[in-house]
């Protein structure tokens, strides 16, 4: 089934490939002599924590790559052009500002389809939306979930997103998608599934056990509301993890309704349900998280649950405030991530208007500073998904970067003898198109186009199948008011 979405990708979706890497300005082919090494020099701005976690802006630095890796950070001074096959030249033309490629810890790639079809602003609350969500979700094939998935990974790469945990019920779809777009993916599926009602722990197993051909996304596994298990779900769901070291994702205490339901079916809150089956581990990734207790935040710092704060979807659905200040307080450290979540919680599929829905959501508290916010987009981003080479532009991590163009609207003006400033800029303005983006080493994102999918294809197909789609739920709805 899945080999021919595939094939129907390949023939509608493939970009036109660059002839070669001299067509982009800022590039130059450097003689080849047979190598893969890339070097982005003379930067005039880069952005990342350094080893000890602090926030760092270096000035006309170089960084050379290697088959992916970042293998040095350097003054431009000290960089031997003549040992790479290809020069970015990052300082030309008002120069470029590098930051580390930006992580989603929480999203639903395979709802993009559904963009305008929740009405949202008409009122609905998160359970009427959980509601209405599966006659939406039903009305949809494995190649619409396929196309959806390629249109919003394309979008987040577009914002300057290169990792992206997604959670749904389905794993081809994301698991194509993944390969078409060559983005790095977590494909968290669910075990207990409304709309796919075949899902447990043994899909997982299967997977597991699939060996025939290479996956491009990671797996893990996902519930989408705690007490959706049972006793023996939440066994299977331990040793899965434990034995594969896979990752365990989950919304948690997102409403004050889900609360309530959890302790209604099981005699037990979220956290304490969790604890109970092993699952409070370094391996969990938790969304939303808003009604909890102080004594259960402190025990989510304590074991390493890795935490994903959503503020434009909580306000939207109006679930509630996230205890942000309560979980920094609780870590003594920045601890929290970003997600955007899925098109009908949030349309617009970026994270740095997250950063500053963060900053405002909280400023009658505290203001959360910029640097904290970035590093909410990086550096705890790469730890809530336990990945530790990734977020951060330091020799040995993989070569997953954003290249955001210096002389654009929202940069400028900014204090030059405090580039920090920029920082504040790039997130306040929110949301700019990058101007390249290298995930693993590779341009997938150049010029502002994307480089493995035709965009002005995909948006004809989604239209098509979005359209189709309407079509399908008005059709049930009429059947069943009859
Ligand atoms: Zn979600």
């Amino acid at each position: 089934m899945h080999r021919k979405i595939i094939s129907k990708i390949k023939k509608s979706l493939y970009a036109v490939p660059f002839k070669d890497d001299i067509q982009h300005t800022r590039h130059k082919a450097n003689g080849g002599k047979g190598k893969k090494d890339v070097l982005i020099h003379n930067i005039p701005f880069l952005f990342t924590c350094d080893e000890t976690e602090k926030l760092r802006c270096f000035q006309n630095y170089s960084i050379a790559i290697s088959n992916g890796i970042i293998q040095e950070v350097i003054p431009a001074k000290k960089a031997k052009l003549q040992n790479f096959s290809l020069v970015y030249e990052a300082g030309l033309r008002g120069g470029i500002v590098v930051t580390p490629g930006l992580i989603n810890a929480h999203a639903h790639p395979p709802m993009y389809l559904m963009r305008s079809a929740m009405m949202l602003d008409e009122g609905e609350s998160i359970d009427e939306t959980i509601a209405s969500m599966p006659n939406w979700e039903r009305a949809m094939s494995d190649e619409d979930y396929t196309f959806s998935a390629i249109g919003d990974i394309t979008e987040q790469q577009k914002a300057g997103i290169t990792t992206t945990l997604s959670h749904f019920a389905v794993y081809w779809p994301i698991e194509i998608a993944t390969r078409a777009t060559k983005h790095n993916m977590i494909n968290a599926v669910s075990v207990a599934s409304n709309t796919h009602p075949e899902n447990s722990p043994a899909l997982i197993k299967e997977l597991i056990a699939k060996k025939d051909e290479p996956c491009a996304s990671q797996l893990a596994i996902a519930l989408h509301y705690v007490h959706r298990a049972n006793a023996k779900i939440f066994k299977e769901i331990k040793n899965l993890s434990e034995k594969n070291n896979l990752l365990f994702t989950c919304h948690m205490a997102e409403s004050a309704k889900v609360e309530k339901k959890c302790v209604a079916l099981h005699g037990k809150r979220e956290v304490e349900l969790l604890e109970r089956h092993g699952l409070l581990t370094n391996r969990t990734v938790v969304s939303h998280s808003i009604y909890v207790t102080e004594g259960e935040i402190k025990k989510m710092v304590e074991n390493n649950v890795g935490v994903v704060h959503l503020p434009t979807s909580n306000v939207i659905h109006k679930s509630g405030t996230f205890p942000l200040w309560k979980f920094i307080d609780a870590a003594g450290k920045s601890y929290v991530a970003l997600g955007t979540d899925g098109v009908v919680s949030k349309s617009r599929l970026d994270l740095l208007s997250e950063a500053y829905q963060t900053r405002i959501t909280h400023l009658y508290d505290r203001t959360v500073k910029f640097g904290s916010l970035f590093k909410m987009m990086t550096l705890n981003g790469a730890r809530t998904l336990n990945m530790p080479d990734r977020g951060r532009i330091l020799p040995g991590m993989r070569a997953d970067l954003a290249f955001w163009k210096l002389k654009d609207r929202g940069f400028i003006p900014f204090d030059q003898k405090n580039p920090m400033t920029l920082l504040g800029n790039l997130i306040t303005h929110g949301g700019r198109a990058v101007r390249d983006l290298m995930i693993n080493g590779e341009f997938v994102v150049k010029s502002r186009r994307h480089t493995k999918v035709n965009e002005s294809k995909l948006l004809m197909v989604l239209q098509k199948k979005h359209m189709a789609m309407r079509k399908r739920v008005a059709g049930k709805q009429k059947k069943s008011k009859r």
